[in-house]
């Protein structure tokens, strides 16, 4: 298959990183999250973690300049990429139209995953993630087969410090504030693609692939 490039885009807790992963292993796409990189720089203390850290602790985006710059290297060496988690505002959008250009390529879909607000909260509550890959868990419905140690990389699987409820709600709201618009900016360009997130991993999953016209296995 020719090399695509999407965009997963919802909420927090929509499930982004668990279509992703399924995204990754049938297109054979690279995979950007931000916010694991943004993570994976907080546990590594770089000047970027350091930066990032206090704005992800309030649930905040760290600043447009700075996320710009490292998916614009991102993009620079890697090509048919799923960015997950970017772009989270306007002005990120703009900046991601212009790079495409940039680099004569082509964003073919931005996937939204839609959910119902009221089902996050309890969703991030069970959600956790492994420290040195970002593999997502979940401790009802996906534990990871020894507790606290990644399936894929035997790497430490925590709660993230910003699923506290406080933080989720506010995670939410900065979502509908900055992101939301989002989907109104994809649906003019015409390359908008919306999926149920309240259904199964599986469900959904089903639904991005009829979307994308891609063949289940
Ligand atoms: P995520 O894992 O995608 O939920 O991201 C976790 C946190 O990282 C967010 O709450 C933000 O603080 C930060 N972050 C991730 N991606 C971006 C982005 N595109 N723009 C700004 N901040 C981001």
């Amino acid at each position: 298959m020719t090399s695509l490039n999407l965009v997963l885009l919802g909420a927090p807790g929509a499930g982004k990183g668990t279509q992703a992963e399924l995204l990754v292993r049938d297109l054979s796409l690279v995979h950007l999250s931000t916010g694991n990189l943004l993570r994976e720089a907080v546990e590594s203390g770089t000047g970027l973690g350091r930066e990032a850290a206090a704005f992800m602790d309030q649930g905040q985006l760290v600043p447009d300049q700075v996320i710009i710059g490292l998916v614009r290297e991102f993009m620079q060496e890697h090509r048919g990429c799923l960015l997950d988690g970017f772009p989270r505002t306007l002005p990120q959008a703009e900046a991601l139209t212009e790079l495409f250009q940039e680099l004569e390529l082509e964003l073919n879909h931005v996937i939204e995953v839609r959910t119902d607000p009221e089902l996050i909260v309890s969703r991030l509550q069970q959600r956790l993630v492994c420290t040195a890959c970002g593999a997502p868990y979940n401790l009802k419905s996906k534990p990871p087969k020894a507790e606290g140690r990644c399936d894929l990389c035997q790497g430490s699987v925590e709660r993230r410090q910003d699923d506290e409820p406080e933080t989720i709600r506010k995670r939410l709201a900065v979502y509908q504030a900055q992101t939301a618009p989002l989907v109104d900016y994809y649906q003019e360009k015409g390359i908008l693609l919306t999926v149920d997130g309240d259904l199964t991993p599986e469900g959904t999953y089903a639904q991005i692939q009829a979307a994308l016209g891609v063949d289940s296995q």
